[in-house]
């Protein structure tokens, strides 16, 4: 299984527009940062976490050319605004490409996005999906690849994360229940939300999360959906625990 860190910032990505902060402005590679997503890949599988408004950039960048599933994680606009770009995963594929989401998530992207979900007069040029519910407790399939959903709490919102085997991707966590954290156990690698060292009500700060990974015991941790006012990619590298990585653009782990 591969998996590849699309984007690895928070709402706004790196660097904010019209900043002036020293990691806005900064010259190394891995402080630029699009909105977060994953691609995976299992086996002849290809599909990614997230579908946000840099989602066309980063299928250019990374190569993508077969897209068998989108996964949401939840409806905000920095994981939900690239929904349009998958035309051309459907006009080659020649399928409506799987949508999975929670039915709130699902509901607001018909609402967002009326033109794909269309049934009468669609216009030809978009887009096509089909829908899946994702309930929490019930793994799904996308191709032969078994998905666990993990429920997990951005603030008031609930949010879905993912297990893909030995994988585990969470994203705009602030808390998490027990039960659901018994489904990541004996992960061998997490990836999970860390936006910067100050506290925020709906994200876990850095703290939090190392705290969760703490808890959690995976071999490895990624941490993702970096704000700007996290620092400097290489010197919050230095702080961390020894199994602890700041994820960045375009990274490329094999599990
Ligand atoms: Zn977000």
């Amino acid at each position: 299984m591969q998996v590849y860190f699309l984007g690895t910032g928070t709402s706004q990505g790196i660097p904010v527009i019209g900043s002036n902060h020293p990691v806005c402005k900064s010259e190394d590679i891995k402080d630029k940062r699009l909105r977060v997503s994953v691609w995976i890949r299992v086996d002849e599988t290809s599909f990614v976490i997230d579908c946000g408004p840099d989602f066309r950039q980063q299928m250019l960048t990374s190569g993508c050319v077969q897209l068998d599933a989108v996964l949401f994680t939840h409806e905000h606009a920095d994981h939900t605004m690239g929904l349009d770009d998958i035309r051309p995963f459907f006009f080659r594929q020649k399928k409506d490409i799987p949508i999975f989401a929670h039915q709130r998530v699902l509901d607001n992207l018909i609402k967002r996005f009326d033109y794909i979900f269309e049934t009468e007069n669609k216009y030809p040029g978009a887009p096509g999906v089909e829908i899946f519910e994702v309930k929490n407790d019930q793994d799904f399939l996308v191709n032969d690849v078994k998905i666990t959903p993990i429920k997990v709490n951005h603030g008031n919102l609930p949010v879905f994360g993912y297990r893909i085997q030995d994988f585990v991707y969470l994203t705009d966590v602030k808390t998490i229940d027990d039960a659901e954290i018994e489904k990541i156990k004996g992960v061998k690698v997490l990836v999970v939300n860390a936006l910067r060292e100050e506290p925020h009500h709906s994200h876990f700060n850095l703290q939090e999360a190392l705290d969760f990974i703490h808890l959690v015991q995976p071999e490895k941790a990624y941490l993702t959906h970096i704000s700007h006012l996290m620092g400097f990619h290489e010197e919050v590298q230095k702080k961390l625990p020894s199994n602890v990585f700041l994820a960045y653009d375009n990274l490329k782990i094999t599990i």
